[in-house]
């Protein structure tokens, strides 16, 4: 184990132990292909997957027809992206997002492009928020589809979502909402009553890599899917490919632990966001992108004035890890994204870090944290001119 203080839940999780120990035995004597249908071993994995999807809908107070399982959440948003287009085609191709949507759905409609599909990429305030009315006027009687983060992963924002859903239902459009990272954060029963779509992750909430959900509310009706992975016809048909009977059992035991401690687990991150936010607003001209009310309990964005971010990052890097939420490549490093859809300043976005608390998180981390943020935030300005120019009043 790693020494230095993790504060990067939102990019992972560590599986829980609890996790492990009951995927443990899918991996070994319970090892079946739930598929085979002639004999104990397929028996037993069979019965494990329907227990675990029974656990999961109860859980998230859907039905179990509507639950699909996916390598992960951008595998969910490809099908869900992907699929409409091709079940609604003969409605419209036209779609409705945000320039703060996660790169999967971006990207994703980057590549639809090709295949016909029309994005209006909405804007979003200094809060991160869509305007309703940008919405209303963005529907068109072509839209077939608007997807909505629904809780942000650099600044945690929340969109209202049942204000969103009226009016895309009233336009006769579908409504999709990237719920990954609200899992086990926030209750989210209405949320799935709200929207027609909506993804998980099993490596946010401390479950294993690799394993997805994706949520049709409908999925026997007007809204089901077309095939996404043709062969083997599991999964109703909709996901070929041999059901990964330990992973879904490892899902469902996730999200029974994550559902049943949210209340309570919730107020605890909420307190030591408000530590943790209050004692970096104390370092000199720091200013918080997360300044929704409507937002996660664990995730504070932060940008430092005359910093620069990458070697802020990478200076904390042995000792706390933490993100700026930027898409990294070999040329080049952005600034995040979704910061500069919110107005933030270039400059800013660069200097910005996303810190995202979790289960193992305690107080005293928070205060460790604070004081190695501070004192490099100090160190790095000490060697900035700009810094020493900086107007003051
Ligand atoms: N959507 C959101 C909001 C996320 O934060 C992530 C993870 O970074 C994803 C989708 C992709 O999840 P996965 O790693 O399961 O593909």
């Amino acid at each position: 184990m790693l020494s230095n203080l993790y504060m990067d839940y939102n990019a992972t999780t560590p599986c829980d132990k609890e996790v492990v120990d009951a995927m443990l035995p899918y991996f070994y004597e319970d090892f079946g292909n739930p598929s085979s249908s002639h004999h104990p071993y397929g028996w037993l994995a069979k019965s494990a997957v329907e227990d675990a999807t029974t656990s999961i809908a109860k859980a998230l107070g859907v039905s179990e027809h509507s639950l699909i399982y996916t390598s992960g959440a951008t595998e969910s948003i490809n099908m869900v992206l992907k699929g409409v287009l091709r079940k609604m085609r003969h409605l419209g191709s036209h779609m409705i997002t945000t320039k703060a949507a996660h790169k999967a759905v971006l990207d994703t409609c980057a590549y639809l492009k090709d295949d016909g599909l029309e994005v209006t990429y909405l804007g979003v305030d200094s809060k991160g928020l869509v305007s309703l009315d940008d919405l209303q006027k963005a529907l068109r009687p072509d839209t077939i589809l608007v997807s909505l983060l629904y809780a942000n992963n650099e600044t945690g924002v929340i969109q209202p979502l049942a204000e969103i859903a009226e009016l895309v239902h009233a336009n006769g459009s579908l409504l999709f909402s990237d719920t990954t990272q609200a899992l086990g954060k926030v209750d989210l029963n209405d949320v799935l009553q709200q929207a027609d779509y909506a993804c998980f992750s099993g490596h946010k909430i401390y479950g294993p890599k690799g394993i997805g959900l994706l949520y049709c509310r409908n999925n026997d009706g007007y809204d089901a899917l077309p095939s996404f992975i043709q062969g083997g016809g599991q999964q109703k048909g909709q996901r070929g490919g041999t059901i990964n009977t330990p992973l879904i059992v490892g899902m469902a035991k996730a999200i029974a632990l994550v559902n049943e401690g949210l209340e309570q687990e919730s107020k605890r991150l909420l307190r030591l966001q408000a530590q943790l936010e209050k004692g970096l607003l104390d370092i000199e001209l720091a200013m918080s992108n997360s300044t929704s009310e409507q937002r996660l309990p664990n995730t504070v964005n932060i940008s430092f004035p005359y910093v620069d971010g990458a070697s802020l990052l990478s200076a904390l890097g042995a000792k706390l890890a933490v993100s700026n939420g930027s898409a990294c490549n070999s040329a080049s490093v952005e600034p995040s994204h979704v910061l500069l859809a919110m107005g933030v300043e270039r400059s800013l976005a660069y200097a910005s870090l996303r810190f995202s608390l979790g289960r193992y998180t305690t107080s005293e981390d928070v205060e460790k944290a604070i004081t190695l943020v501070a004192n490099e935030v100090l160190k790095q300005r000490e060697h900035n001119i700009l810094w020493e120019r900086r107007p003051t009043s």
